[in-house]
Protein backbone atom coordinates (compact mmCIF):
# COMPACT_ATOMS: atom_id res chain seq x y z
CA UNK A 1 0.00 0.00 0.00
CA UNK A 2 1.00 3.42 -0.74
CA UNK A 3 0.68 6.30 1.50
CA UNK A 4 -2.18 7.17 -0.32
CA UNK A 5 -4.15 3.99 0.14
CA UNK A 6 -3.34 2.28 -3.62
CA UNK A 7 -0.78 -0.43 -4.34
CA UNK A 8 1.42 0.39 -7.12
CA UNK A 9 -0.68 -1.56 -9.85
CA UNK A 10 -4.30 -0.13 -8.22
CA UNK A 11 -2.77 3.27 -8.93
CA UNK A 12 -1.78 2.38 -12.74
CA UNK A 13 -5.45 0.95 -13.05
CA UNK A 14 -6.75 3.36 -11.25
CA UNK A 15 -5.81 5.87 -14.59
CA UNK A 16 -6.44 3.07 -17.16
CA UNK A 17 -9.99 3.28 -15.26
CA UNK A 18 -10.69 6.61 -16.21
CA UNK A 19 -9.74 5.61 -19.65
CA UNK A 20 -11.74 2.86 -20.23
CA UNK A 21 -14.88 5.20 -18.96
CA UNK A 22 -14.21 7.92 -21.19
CA UNK A 23 -13.58 5.01 -24.08
CA UNK A 24 -17.05 3.54 -22.61
CA UNK A 25 -15.29 0.32 -22.67
CA UNK A 26 -17.53 -2.58 -21.69
CA UNK A 27 -16.87 -4.23 -17.67
CA UNK A 28 -15.57 -7.37 -20.05
CA UNK A 29 -12.56 -5.74 -21.54
CA UNK A 30 -12.03 -3.68 -18.25
CA UNK A 31 -11.75 -6.89 -16.16
CA UNK A 32 -9.27 -8.50 -18.96
CA UNK A 33 -7.22 -5.12 -18.67
CA UNK A 34 -6.94 -4.38 -15.35
CA UNK A 35 -5.22 -8.16 -14.69
CA UNK A 36 -2.36 -9.51 -16.13
CA UNK A 37 -2.01 -12.07 -18.90
CA UNK A 38 1.16 -14.45 -17.13
CA UNK A 39 3.14 -14.21 -13.85
CA UNK A 40 5.60 -16.06 -13.48
CA UNK A 41 7.00 -16.27 -9.65
CA UNK A 42 10.38 -18.29 -9.24
CA UNK A 43 12.72 -19.12 -6.78
CA UNK A 44 16.02 -17.72 -7.49
CA UNK A 45 18.36 -20.04 -5.12
CA UNK A 46 22.13 -19.29 -6.12
CA UNK A 47 25.50 -19.70 -4.13
CA UNK A 48 26.86 -16.64 -2.75
CA UNK A 49 30.76 -16.16 -2.65
CA UNK A 50 31.36 -17.28 0.75
CA UNK A 51 29.55 -20.54 0.39
CA UNK A 52 26.13 -19.48 2.46
CA UNK A 53 23.10 -19.28 -0.20
CA UNK A 54 21.12 -16.24 -1.43
CA UNK A 55 17.66 -17.26 -1.63
CA UNK A 56 14.78 -14.88 -2.95
CA UNK A 57 12.11 -14.13 -5.52
CA UNK A 58 12.06 -13.29 -9.34
CA UNK A 59 9.25 -12.06 -11.07
CA UNK A 60 8.39 -12.20 -14.93
CA UNK A 61 4.59 -10.52 -15.79
CA UNK A 62 3.11 -10.34 -19.16
CA UNK A 63 0.43 -8.11 -19.17
CA UNK A 64 -1.02 -7.40 -22.22
CA UNK A 65 0.02 -8.90 -26.46
CA UNK A 66 -2.75 -7.92 -28.15
CA UNK A 67 -0.16 -5.81 -30.10
CA UNK A 68 2.51 -7.95 -30.39
CA UNK A 69 5.25 -9.41 -28.56
CA UNK A 70 5.62 -8.96 -24.67
CA UNK A 71 8.30 -6.24 -24.05
CA UNK A 72 9.67 -4.86 -20.89
CA UNK A 73 12.70 -4.27 -18.55
CA UNK A 74 14.01 -6.25 -15.58
CA UNK A 75 14.68 -4.53 -12.15
CA UNK A 76 17.03 -5.81 -9.44
CA UNK A 77 15.36 -3.79 -6.61
CA UNK A 78 14.58 -5.03 -2.94
CA UNK A 79 10.93 -3.83 -3.22
CA UNK A 80 10.42 -5.39 -6.29
CA UNK A 81 7.41 -7.54 -5.08
CA UNK A 82 4.55 -8.92 -7.38
CA UNK A 83 2.52 -6.15 -7.20
CA UNK A 84 5.10 -3.46 -8.61
CA UNK A 85 6.10 -5.62 -11.07
CA UNK A 86 2.42 -6.08 -12.37
CA UNK A 87 2.14 -2.31 -11.72
CA UNK A 88 5.14 -1.38 -14.62
CA UNK A 89 4.08 -4.31 -16.66
CA UNK A 90 0.64 -2.44 -17.35
CA UNK A 91 2.87 0.68 -18.08
CA UNK A 92 4.89 -1.18 -20.47
CA UNK A 93 1.71 -2.20 -22.39
CA UNK A 94 0.01 1.36 -22.33
CA UNK A 95 3.81 3.12 -23.11
CA UNK A 96 4.38 0.50 -26.37
CA UNK A 97 0.16 1.58 -27.39
CA UNK A 98 0.95 5.38 -27.28
CA UNK A 99 4.30 5.37 -28.76
CA UNK A 100 2.81 2.63 -31.75
CA UNK A 101 5.30 0.30 -32.02
CA UNK A 102 4.54 -3.38 -31.91
CA UNK A 103 5.02 -4.84 -28.41
CA UNK A 104 2.57 -5.45 -25.85
CA UNK A 105 3.78 -4.99 -22.55
CA UNK A 106 5.54 -7.36 -20.00
CA UNK A 107 8.01 -6.27 -16.45
CA UNK A 108 10.91 -8.81 -14.66
CA UNK A 109 11.90 -8.13 -11.28
CA UNK A 110 14.32 -9.60 -8.71
CA UNK A 111 13.89 -8.74 -5.31
CA UNK A 112 17.58 -8.18 -4.24
CA UNK A 113 19.83 -5.02 -3.35
CA UNK A 114 22.59 -5.41 -6.44
CA UNK A 115 25.07 -3.02 -3.92
CA UNK A 116 25.39 -5.93 -1.76
CA UNK A 117 25.79 -8.34 -4.26
CA UNK A 118 29.46 -9.41 -6.22
CA UNK A 119 29.43 -9.10 -9.92
CA UNK A 120 30.09 -13.05 -9.92
CA UNK A 121 27.06 -13.11 -7.60
CA UNK A 122 24.86 -10.78 -9.83
CA UNK A 123 25.93 -12.89 -12.31
CA UNK A 124 24.66 -16.45 -11.08
CA UNK A 125 21.75 -14.73 -10.28
CA UNK A 126 20.80 -13.38 -13.65
CA UNK A 127 21.60 -16.72 -14.98
CA UNK A 128 19.08 -18.53 -12.88
CA UNK A 129 16.34 -15.67 -12.69
CA UNK A 130 16.70 -16.38 -17.10
CA UNK A 131 16.40 -20.09 -16.72
CA UNK A 132 13.33 -19.41 -14.16
CA UNK A 133 11.70 -17.11 -17.10
CA UNK A 134 13.21 -19.27 -20.17
CA UNK A 135 9.87 -20.83 -21.20
CA UNK A 136 7.97 -18.09 -21.48
CA UNK A 137 10.20 -14.98 -23.04
CA UNK A 138 11.80 -15.76 -26.74
CA UNK A 139 12.60 -13.26 -29.70
CA UNK A 140 9.04 -13.11 -30.92
CA UNK A 141 7.35 -13.86 -27.25
CA UNK A 142 9.00 -12.03 -24.87
CA UNK A 143 12.07 -10.01 -25.09
CA UNK A 144 13.20 -8.40 -22.02
CA UNK A 145 15.71 -5.13 -21.22
CA UNK A 146 17.19 -3.33 -18.55
CA UNK A 147 15.73 -1.39 -15.73
CA UNK A 148 17.12 -0.16 -12.50
CA UNK A 149 20.09 -2.08 -11.67
CA UNK A 150 20.49 -4.10 -14.74
CA UNK A 151 22.43 -2.91 -17.69
CA UNK A 152 24.18 -3.82 -20.43
CA UNK A 153 26.19 -6.43 -18.49
CA UNK A 154 22.68 -8.35 -17.36
CA UNK A 155 21.55 -8.71 -21.00
CA UNK A 156 24.99 -10.61 -22.49
CA UNK A 157 24.56 -13.02 -19.53
CA UNK A 158 21.05 -13.37 -20.55
CA UNK A 159 21.89 -13.87 -24.05
CA UNK A 160 24.65 -15.99 -23.37
CA UNK A 161 22.56 -18.17 -20.75
CA UNK A 162 19.26 -18.41 -22.94
CA UNK A 163 22.01 -19.39 -25.92
CA UNK A 164 22.70 -22.48 -24.12
CA UNK A 165 19.53 -24.28 -24.08
CA UNK A 166 18.50 -22.39 -27.58
CA UNK A 167 21.03 -21.86 -29.65
CA UNK A 168 22.97 -18.08 -29.71
CA UNK A 169 20.06 -15.64 -29.89
CA UNK A 170 20.92 -11.81 -30.46
CA UNK A 171 17.80 -10.89 -29.69
CA UNK A 172 16.48 -12.49 -27.31
CA UNK A 173 16.77 -9.30 -25.14
CA UNK A 174 17.49 -5.21 -26.35
CA UNK A 175 19.82 -2.74 -24.34
CA UNK A 176 22.92 -4.86 -24.77
CA UNK A 177 26.42 -3.89 -25.27
CA UNK A 178 26.85 -2.76 -29.14
CA UNK A 179 29.73 -5.33 -29.50
CA UNK A 180 26.89 -8.15 -28.91
CA UNK A 181 24.17 -6.85 -31.00
CA UNK A 182 23.12 -3.53 -28.92
CA UNK A 183 21.91 -0.47 -30.83
CA UNK A 184 23.90 2.74 -31.15
CA UNK A 185 22.03 5.04 -28.84
CA UNK A 186 20.46 2.51 -26.74
CA UNK A 187 21.99 3.40 -23.49
CA UNK A 188 21.17 6.65 -23.48
CA UNK A 189 17.64 6.49 -25.34
CA UNK A 190 15.76 7.31 -22.10
CA UNK A 191 17.39 9.92 -20.98
CA UNK A 192 16.91 11.14 -24.49
CA UNK A 193 13.41 10.56 -24.96
CA UNK A 194 13.30 12.64 -21.41
CA UNK A 195 14.70 15.86 -22.66
CA UNK A 196 13.07 15.59 -26.31
CA UNK A 197 9.27 15.69 -24.78
CA UNK A 198 10.77 18.53 -21.87
CA UNK A 199 11.58 20.25 -25.26
CA UNK A 200 7.95 20.02 -26.58
CA UNK A 201 6.21 20.66 -22.99
CA UNK A 202 8.72 23.83 -22.59
CA UNK A 203 7.76 25.35 -25.94
CA UNK A 204 4.21 24.79 -24.74
CA UNK A 205 4.57 26.78 -22.16
CA UNK A 206 6.43 29.74 -23.61
CA UNK A 207 9.36 29.87 -22.24
CA UNK A 208 11.98 31.15 -25.67
CA UNK A 209 15.42 30.66 -23.99
CA UNK A 210 15.91 26.94 -22.33
CA UNK A 211 18.39 28.79 -20.47
CA UNK A 212 16.04 30.53 -18.27
CA UNK A 213 14.53 26.90 -17.39
CA UNK A 214 16.06 25.63 -13.73
CA UNK A 215 15.85 21.75 -13.70
CA UNK A 216 16.48 19.42 -10.95
CA UNK A 217 16.69 16.02 -11.19
CA UNK A 218 16.44 13.21 -8.62
CA UNK A 219 18.35 9.86 -9.66
CA UNK A 220 21.30 10.25 -11.55
CA UNK A 221 21.87 6.43 -12.83
CA UNK A 222 21.44 5.73 -16.60
CA UNK A 223 18.24 8.14 -17.48
CA UNK A 224 18.87 10.88 -14.75
CA UNK A 225 22.91 11.08 -15.97
CA UNK A 226 22.09 11.06 -19.69
CA UNK A 227 18.49 13.19 -19.15
CA UNK A 228 21.16 15.54 -17.54
CA UNK A 229 24.13 15.50 -19.65
CA UNK A 230 21.43 15.93 -22.86
CA UNK A 231 19.22 19.12 -21.07
CA UNK A 232 22.65 20.58 -20.84
CA UNK A 233 23.41 20.09 -24.11
CA UNK A 234 19.77 21.71 -25.15
CA UNK A 235 20.74 24.82 -23.45
CA UNK A 236 18.70 23.87 -19.64
CA UNK A 237 20.38 25.11 -16.46
CA UNK A 238 20.60 21.55 -14.82
CA UNK A 239 20.49 22.97 -11.02
CA UNK A 240 20.11 19.85 -8.79
CA UNK A 241 20.89 16.28 -8.95
CA UNK A 242 20.67 13.18 -6.98
CA UNK A 243 21.14 9.58 -5.73
CA UNK A 244 20.08 7.38 -3.37
CA UNK A 245 23.07 8.84 -1.28
CA UNK A 246 21.76 12.35 -1.40
CA UNK A 247 21.98 15.19 -3.74
CA UNK A 248 23.56 18.22 -4.83
CA UNK A 249 22.68 22.13 -6.13
CA UNK A 250 23.90 25.00 -7.79
CA UNK A 251 21.50 27.65 -8.84
CA UNK A 252 23.69 28.97 -11.28
CA UNK A 253 24.07 25.47 -12.75
CA UNK A 254 25.89 22.48 -12.24
CA UNK A 255 28.60 21.32 -15.10
CA UNK A 256 27.71 17.53 -15.38
CA UNK A 257 30.52 16.33 -17.24
CA UNK A 258 32.23 17.31 -14.01
CA UNK A 259 29.04 15.65 -11.85
CA UNK A 260 29.68 12.27 -14.27
CA UNK A 261 33.40 12.50 -13.31
CA UNK A 262 33.33 12.53 -10.14
CA UNK A 263 30.36 9.65 -9.69
CA UNK A 264 32.86 7.68 -11.12
CA UNK A 265 35.87 8.80 -9.20
CA UNK A 266 33.40 8.27 -6.05
CA UNK A 267 29.94 6.21 -6.85
CA UNK A 268 27.72 8.97 -5.52
CA UNK A 269 27.13 12.74 -6.36
CA UNK A 270 27.44 13.87 -3.16
CA UNK A 271 30.34 16.54 -2.10
CA UNK A 272 30.32 17.77 -5.60
CA UNK A 273 33.03 20.82 -5.30
CA UNK A 274 30.88 23.81 -6.05
CA UNK A 275 28.15 22.90 -4.97
CA UNK A 276 25.73 23.00 -1.99
CA UNK A 277 24.04 19.45 -0.01
CA UNK A 278 20.34 18.77 -0.75
CA UNK A 279 18.45 15.67 0.67
CA UNK A 280 16.25 14.08 -1.63
CA UNK A 281 13.00 14.81 -0.34
CA UNK A 282 14.29 18.86 -0.24
CA UNK A 283 15.11 18.32 -4.02
CA UNK A 284 11.27 17.69 -5.29
CA UNK A 285 10.46 20.75 -3.80
CA UNK A 286 13.10 22.94 -4.86
CA UNK A 287 12.15 26.56 -6.58
CA UNK A 288 13.02 25.50 -10.27
CA UNK A 289 10.60 25.33 -13.54
CA UNK A 290 11.27 22.03 -13.99
CA UNK A 291 11.66 18.41 -12.49
CA UNK A 292 12.63 15.31 -13.64
CA UNK A 293 12.08 12.32 -10.88
CA UNK A 294 14.41 9.50 -12.52
CA UNK A 295 14.78 7.03 -9.51
CA UNK A 296 11.64 5.14 -7.98
CA UNK A 297 8.48 5.74 -8.38
CA UNK A 298 5.92 7.26 -6.06
CA UNK A 299 7.54 10.34 -4.76
CA UNK A 300 5.54 12.56 -5.50
CA UNK A 301 2.18 11.87 -2.90
CA UNK A 302 -0.10 14.09 -0.87
CA UNK A 303 2.89 14.40 1.55
CA UNK A 304 4.11 16.80 -0.55
CA UNK A 305 2.50 17.75 -3.66
CA UNK A 306 1.71 21.38 -1.84
CA UNK A 307 4.95 22.06 -1.49
CA UNK A 308 6.07 21.27 -5.16
CA UNK A 309 6.97 24.31 -6.93
CA UNK A 310 7.66 23.61 -10.14
CA UNK A 311 5.47 23.67 -13.06
CA UNK A 312 6.53 21.50 -15.37
CA UNK A 313 7.31 17.82 -13.78
CA UNK A 314 8.75 15.09 -16.77
CA UNK A 315 8.13 11.90 -15.64
CA UNK A 316 11.93 9.72 -16.29
CA UNK A 317 10.71 7.57 -13.98
CA UNK A 318 7.77 4.89 -13.86
CA UNK A 319 4.61 6.70 -11.88
CA UNK A 320 6.52 8.81 -10.19
CA UNK A 321 3.25 10.39 -8.85
CA UNK A 322 0.50 9.14 -6.96
CA UNK A 323 -2.68 9.27 -8.49
CA UNK A 324 -4.31 12.01 -5.68
CA UNK A 325 -0.98 13.86 -6.11
CA UNK A 326 -1.72 13.88 -9.65
CA UNK A 327 -5.44 15.27 -9.73
CA UNK A 328 -3.71 18.22 -7.40
CA UNK A 329 -1.14 18.86 -9.98
CA UNK A 330 -4.29 19.19 -12.59
CA UNK A 331 -6.53 21.35 -10.74
CA UNK A 332 -3.33 23.81 -10.04
CA UNK A 333 -2.40 23.84 -14.03
CA UNK A 334 1.40 21.97 -13.30
CA UNK A 335 2.03 19.96 -16.49
CA UNK A 336 2.79 16.29 -16.00
CA UNK A 337 4.53 14.57 -19.01
CA UNK A 338 3.43 11.17 -18.14
CA UNK A 339 5.84 8.29 -18.14
CA UNK A 340 4.23 6.59 -20.76
CA UNK A 341 5.45 8.91 -22.92
CA UNK A 342 8.40 10.77 -21.08
CA UNK A 343 10.33 7.60 -20.92
CA UNK A 344 9.65 5.48 -24.21
CA UNK A 345 12.86 6.60 -25.83
CA UNK A 346 14.08 3.53 -23.95
CA UNK A 347 11.39 1.01 -25.35
CA UNK A 348 11.38 2.94 -28.79
CA UNK A 349 15.34 2.38 -29.49
CA UNK A 350 14.97 -1.15 -28.02
CA UNK A 351 12.46 -2.13 -30.74
CA UNK A 352 14.94 -0.77 -33.15
CA UNK A 353 17.19 -2.56 -31.94
CA UNK A 354 15.47 -5.40 -32.47
CA UNK A 355 14.43 -5.20 -36.07
CA UNK A 356 17.98 -4.45 -36.50
CA UNK A 357 18.63 -7.71 -35.05
CA UNK A 358 16.04 -9.34 -37.37
CA UNK A 359 17.33 -7.94 -40.18
CA UNK A 360 21.27 -8.71 -39.39
CA UNK A 361 21.86 -5.35 -39.79
CA UNK A 362 23.39 -2.06 -37.70
CA UNK A 363 21.84 1.55 -38.58
CA UNK A 364 24.40 4.48 -37.67
CA UNK A 365 24.05 6.12 -34.31
CA UNK A 366 22.91 9.64 -36.32
CA UNK A 367 19.88 7.40 -38.00
CA UNK A 368 18.81 5.80 -34.58
CA UNK A 369 18.85 9.36 -33.07
CA UNK A 370 16.97 10.89 -35.57
CA UNK A 371 14.28 8.21 -35.83
CA UNK A 372 13.79 8.30 -31.76
CA UNK A 373 13.37 12.15 -31.78
CA UNK A 374 10.48 11.62 -34.88
CA UNK A 375 8.65 9.15 -32.95
CA UNK A 376 8.60 11.13 -29.97
CA UNK A 377 7.66 14.25 -31.21
CA UNK A 378 5.24 12.50 -33.10
CA UNK A 379 3.46 10.73 -29.94
CA UNK A 380 3.64 13.95 -28.13
CA UNK A 381 1.79 15.77 -30.95
CA UNK A 382 -0.89 12.73 -31.26
CA UNK A 383 -1.43 13.41 -27.64
CA UNK A 384 -1.65 16.83 -27.14
CA UNK A 385 -4.12 16.68 -30.59
CA UNK A 386 -6.27 13.87 -28.14
CA UNK A 387 -6.72 16.24 -25.61
CA UNK A 388 -8.05 19.14 -27.72
CA UNK A 389 -10.31 16.93 -29.60
CA UNK A 390 -11.80 15.85 -25.94
CA UNK A 391 -11.66 19.55 -24.76
CA UNK A 392 -15.34 18.77 -23.60
CA UNK A 393 -13.82 16.10 -21.22
CA UNK A 394 -10.96 18.45 -19.68
CA UNK A 395 -8.70 15.71 -19.62
CA UNK A 396 -5.18 16.05 -18.11
CA UNK A 397 -2.13 15.29 -20.60
CA UNK A 398 -1.55 12.40 -18.72
CA UNK A 399 -5.24 11.28 -19.14
CA UNK A 400 -5.61 11.57 -22.78
CA UNK A 401 -2.01 9.96 -23.18
CA UNK A 402 -3.50 6.96 -21.45
CA UNK A 403 -6.92 7.27 -23.57
CA UNK A 404 -5.29 7.20 -26.19
CA UNK A 405 -3.39 4.01 -25.80
CA UNK A 406 -6.32 1.90 -24.43
CA UNK A 407 -7.94 2.79 -27.46
CA UNK A 408 -5.25 1.61 -29.64
CA UNK A 409 -4.60 -1.91 -27.45
CA UNK A 410 -8.55 -2.24 -27.42
CA UNK A 411 -9.11 -1.83 -31.03
CA UNK A 412 -5.69 -4.60 -31.75
CA UNK A 413 -8.04 -6.83 -29.21
CA UNK A 414 -10.90 -6.35 -30.78
CA UNK A 415 -9.58 -7.27 -34.27
CA UNK A 416 -7.75 -9.96 -33.20
CA UNK A 417 -10.93 -11.88 -31.69
CA UNK A 418 -9.94 -10.91 -27.92
CA UNK A 419 -12.54 -8.91 -26.72
P1 LIG B 1 19.62 2.99 -12.47
O1 LIG B 1 19.70 1.85 -11.55
O2 LIG B 1 20.62 3.14 -13.57
O3 LIG B 1 19.66 4.36 -11.62
C1 LIG B 1 18.81 4.62 -10.56
C2 LIG B 1 19.26 5.92 -9.88
O4 LIG B 1 18.33 6.23 -8.84
C3 LIG B 1 20.63 5.81 -9.22
O5 LIG B 1 21.30 7.06 -9.31
C4 LIG B 1 20.27 5.54 -7.77
O6 LIG B 1 21.30 5.93 -6.84
C5 LIG B 1 19.05 6.43 -7.62
N1 LIG B 1 18.18 6.03 -6.50
C6 LIG B 1 17.87 4.79 -6.08
N2 LIG B 1 17.07 4.88 -4.99
C7 LIG B 1 16.89 6.19 -4.76
C8 LIG B 1 16.19 6.92 -3.76
N3 LIG B 1 15.51 6.29 -2.79
N4 LIG B 1 16.22 8.27 -3.81
C9 LIG B 1 16.92 8.92 -4.78
N5 LIG B 1 17.61 8.28 -5.75
C10 LIG B 1 17.59 6.94 -5.71
O7 LIG B 1 18.12 2.98 -13.03
P2 LIG B 1 17.57 3.64 -14.37
O8 LIG B 1 17.64 2.64 -15.44
O9 LIG B 1 18.20 4.97 -14.53
O10 LIG B 1 16.02 3.80 -14.01
C11 LIG B 1 15.53 4.94 -13.30
C12 LIG B 1 14.03 5.03 -13.48
O11 LIG B 1 13.71 5.16 -14.86
C13 LIG B 1 13.22 3.82 -12.98
O12 LIG B 1 11.99 4.27 -12.47
C14 LIG B 1 13.00 3.01 -14.25
O13 LIG B 1 11.87 2.18 -14.18
C15 LIG B 1 12.79 4.14 -15.25
N6 LIG B 1 13.03 3.75 -16.63
C16 LIG B 1 14.23 3.26 -17.03
C17 LIG B 1 14.43 2.93 -18.37
C18 LIG B 1 15.76 2.47 -18.90
O14 LIG B 1 15.90 2.39 -20.13
N7 LIG B 1 16.75 2.21 -18.08
C19 LIG B 1 13.38 3.06 -19.29
C20 LIG B 1 12.15 3.56 -18.85
C21 LIG B 1 11.99 3.90 -17.51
Amino acid sequence: MTANGMSPFEAVNHFFRRAAELEQLSDDAIDVMCGTYREIQAQIAVPRDDGSMLVTNGYRVQHNGARGPYKGGIRYHPDADLDEVRALASLMTWKTALVDIPFGGAKGGVQVDASELSQKELERVTRRYTDQIGLVIGPTRDIPAPDMNTNAQTMSWIVDQYGRKNGHTTQIVTGKPVELGGSWGREEATGRGVIITMDEAVKELGYTDPSEVRVAIQGFGNVGSWAARIAVDHGYRVVAISDVNGGVHRDAGIDIDKAVHHVKETGSVIELPGTEPVDNDDLIELDVEALIPAALGEVITMDNVDRIQADLIIEAANHPVTPLADDTLKDRGCLVVPDILANAGGVIVSYYEWVQNNQEIRWEHADVNHRLEKKLRESYRQCRDFQHDHEDDHLSFREAAFALAVDRVVRVAELRGYL
